[in-house]
């Protein structure tokens, strides 16, 4: 029998996500562009070698799958996809389908599916979460397309998907970009969650001076509860992880340098393109900007010095019970972000993105996967139309419970020079966010001040310019 489905790209995510197939009962065709890596994945599939079928050129490898081709390209991302795509394209007949299930630019995503749209073949642009371990044993999958294609594929990606509880973490969620799209927010929500986690590291080592192994005990308490998720249990693991050359903490040899690449950032760009506040992002965008100005900063330490502030607490196991709310509050205020970004632009590329299948289908599978997701799902169920995921009954309930922990956790930070940028911006957020009379008035008037912008009135009336005299267009 043909393969149902074929892969090009066997690195580290092509290869596991491959073998996942095969292990589901699904056939396979697989082809590498170096055929080494093709030879040398194949001698080492084991028992799913009967549901392989290695290619080493792309004529043989067509030839396998059963038409309509489904195609999964899991390869370097960028033009390599383009140039793939380009070699493959002659061989394929009508209705056969490239995936690109790399992280790709959305962008780049709704360029190749318009570019496919009169040569009779179809285009799917799938982001899939997880890492190499969810590739291999179940990934958290975003697909976007045309309707038809996502029937082809949904029986093979529903078999291969993470399971919450039986629920597959797999939708179809619009037309092209659409999935592409929602795998850059999710990545741009872990860049905030991620970069949250790090701060309050932050005030446990250098304002509590705890130790690493201390550190790690206090998140595997919180892992039991409401924060319990895949990061705050893999920074658990991290901080108790000795180092196998000297015996500590290896968490204390690691340079504190991060990069960022593509998602996160794009999700700030995308973002701000639509007049959608994700400060939360926008902070652990910079503040992995700032980490990899390493020679900067210590330059500047000895320049400026440290502040001289010290963490004030009173009671210890008091402030430790803040710190776990304050996650959870900047959690809810970086979540609440993402899914307005979402929204936005489910309105702006015609996607109607389906608010609780993506919550649902990142509960398991993927690196942000959490018992939070549930119940923001359970909120976008019972009101998939909400302005904000914050005021939804059940989130401006956690909002009211966490928000003053958030309060006291960084004003302490603050006040002892400790950096707190992601947890400051939810609180921000959630300040300007819920005060029905802010300060733009201010911002209006000097517009209207310097260049006669004008304004509207809470009164209703009509005048348009303020009384500046003579320092109007000065
Ligand atoms: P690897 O570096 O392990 O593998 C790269 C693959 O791309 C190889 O098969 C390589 O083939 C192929 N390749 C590179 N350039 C070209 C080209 N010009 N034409 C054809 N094939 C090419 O990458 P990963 O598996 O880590 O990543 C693949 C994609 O998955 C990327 O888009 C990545 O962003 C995304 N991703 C990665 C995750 C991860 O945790 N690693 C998680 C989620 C998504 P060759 O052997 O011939 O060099």
């Amino acid at each position: 029998a043909q393969a149902e489905i074929g892969l090009i790209g066997l690195g580290v995510m092509g290869s596991n996500l491959a073998l996942n197939i095969a292990e589901k009962g699904n056939k396979i065709a697989v082809f590498n562009r170096t055929v080494e890596a093709t030879r040398k994945f194949y001698a080492e599939a084991g028992d799913l070698q009967g549901q392989i079928v290695p290619c080493e050129t792309i004529e043989e490898f067509v030839a396998a799958i059963r038409p309509p081709r489904p195609i999964i390209i899991m390869i370097k991302a960028g033009d390599p996809v383009d140039q793939q795509m380009e070699l493959l394209k002659p061989y394929l007949e009508k209705n056969d389908i490239m995936i690109d299930a790399g992280n790709a630019n959305f962008r780049d995503t709704m360029r190749r599916f318009d570019n496919l749209k009169d040569s009779g073949l179809t285009f799917i642009g799938m982001g899939v979460s997880g890492g190499e371990e969810g590739a291999r044993h179940g990934p958290s999958i975003m697909v976007g397309g045309t309707e038809d294609s996502w029937k082809r594929v949904e029986k093979v990606l529903t078999s291969i998907a993470a399971k919450y509880n039986d629920d597959p973490c797999v939708a179809w969620l619009g037309e092209n970009g659409a999935g592409h799209f929602v795998k850059t927010i999710h990545n741009g929500i872990e860049y905030a969650d991620m970069q949250m986690i790090a701060e309050i590291y932050g005030i446990l080592r250098d304002g509590l001076k705890m130790s690493a192994t201390e550190i790690s005990e206090v998140f595997g308490t919180w892992n039991k509860g409401r924060l319990n998720s895949y990061l705050i249990e893999i920074t658990e693991k991290v901080l108790k992880a000795a180092d196998p050359i000297t015996g500590g903490p290896i968490v204390d040899l690691i340079l504190d340098k991060a990069g960022q690449k593509g998602t996160g950032k794009w999700s700030a760009i995308e973002a701000q393109n639509m007049g959608v506040p994700a400060t939360g992002i926008e902070a652990a965008v910079a503040a992995r900007s700032i980490s990899s100005m390493k020679e900067e900063r210590e330059a500047a330490e000895k320049v400026l010095g440290l502040p001289d502030g010290e963490l004030k607490i009173a009671d210890k196991a008091a402030f430790l019970k803040d710190l776990e709310s304050a996650l959870l509050a900047s959690k809810i205020g970086a979540y609440a972000q993402g899914f307005a970004v979402m929204s936005a632009a489910s309105k702006e590329f015609g996607w109607n993105l389906p608010m609780p299948t993506i919550a649902r289908i990142w509960r398991a599978g993927c690196i942000i996967r959490s018992q939070f997701l549930d119940e923001i799902t359970t909120a976008f169920t019972k009101d998939p139309d909400v302005a904000n995921l914050i005021v939804t009954p059940a989130f401006a309930t956690m909002v009211k419970e966490t928000d003053g922990a958030l309060r006291r956790v960084v004003s302490a930070a603050v006040l002892a020079g400790l950096p707190v940028p992601a947890l400051a911006s939810a609180l921000g957020y959630f300040d300007s966010y819920r005060r029905g009379r802010g300060t733009a008035n201010v911002i209006q008037a000097q517009r209207d001040f310097f260049g006669a912008h004008g304004f509207d009135r809470v009164d209703g009336k009509a005048a348009h310019h303020g009384p500046w005299g003579s320092g109007l267009n000065a």
